[in-house]
């Protein structure tokens, strides 16, 4: 395990104390036995589950992280390597639709022609984002770091690039879904982000909300109150870093970033699904909880024109 001895955000060398528990505490250990399903077997004695709050940006994150070796063996050979599988059980009509949302979004905010967009899938997980993406004609691209995810991207025509050396000022849109909640350094990542991005492009990020879960923790100060819901936000060496709309909105600002308010018509113009009504009071009120008067955790940020 590695100690984050400044802000993961902003480099703040100022932080809190939020809670902090043993690692090999037994709510803890019950947890990480269920969660990999038995595949833990490592001692974490002598280390804690650690929450910190930085004082000046306010981000929420674990203070002690797993060193790379760890994480590889976390994401390697704990995690179930069925997912893709999972996906395609799990996923619904509405789940696409809401996909394809996203994507008609995007081309409603640039106006261009699909086949003139280019679009970065950053952290692509199983693609679908991209495939959608690549659907609907954009000039679509990803970078992922797991092999058997980067394998299958380009076995359904995804180009994918190293991570590691993004073209600058090339994307007028990048994606991340479910990313920079696992970064060590998410502000360094969105910097690097924002210069991959043409002038006025735009990167989506979208994060779990900790914000109930961290009222929750340090209200009953024990990770043995938090239920399967409310622990994976802020889950153990997966989730380091617990964002709430303010600590990701600072996040967008120090990376030179303005948050992007999205034209409500454009938004309405992008969504179907209204004849049922269950997915039609969703496509009614998530885009004015979510982008005009935003508290939530998915935010589109633009680089300055
Ligand atoms: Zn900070």
């Amino acid at each position: 395990m590695l100690k984050r001895e400044r802000c993961p955000g902003c480099h703040g060398q100022a932080s809190t104390t939020l809670y902090r528990e043993p690692l090999d505490s037994p709510a803890i250990t019950r947890y990480l036995l269920a969660h990999y399903q038995q595949r833990v077997a490592r001692d974490f004695s002598g280390y804690d589950y650690e929450l910190a709050r930085c004082r000046h940006c306010g981000l929420a994150y674990q203070a002690q992280v797993p060193a790379p070796a760890l994480l590889e063996e976390i994401y390697d050979q704990w995690l179930p390597a069925t997912e893709r599988a999972l996906v395609a059980a799990r996923w619904g009509l509405d789940d696409y639709r809401y996909l394809a949302a996203q994507v008609e979004f995007m081309l409603e905010h640039f106006r261009l022609r699909p086949g003139a967009v280019k679009a970065l899938d950053f952290g692509f997980g199983w693609a679908e984002w991209a495939k959608m993406a690549g659907a609907y004609g954009c000039d679509v691209c990803g970078a992922e770091l797991s092999e058997v995810r980067i394998d299958y991207a380009r076995s359904v025509g995804i180009p994918v690039l190293d991570a590691s050396a993004l073209p600058q000022g090339e994307y007028h849109f990048i994606n991340t879904e479910q990313v920079f909640e696992h970064l060590l350094e998410p502000g360094d990542m969105l910097r690097r982000l924002g210069r991959s991005l043409r002038p006025g492009g735009v990167v989506k990020v979208s994060v779990p909300d900790a914000a109930h879960s961290l009222r929750k923790l340090l209200g009953a100060r024990s990770f043995a109150a938090l239920g399967e819901a409310d622990i994976m936000p802020i889950a153990p060496f997966e989730h380091v870093n617990a964002f709430t709309h303010a600590s990701l909105a600072a996040l967008g600002r120090g990376a030179g970033l303005a948050l992007l308010r999205p034209s409500l018509r454009k938004l309405y113009n992008s969504s179907s699904g209204w004849m049922n009504p269950k997915s039609a009071l969703k496509t009614l009120a998530r885009p004015v909880y979510r982008h005009i008067y935003p508290r939530s955790t998915f935010i589109y940020f633009a680089r300055p024109a």
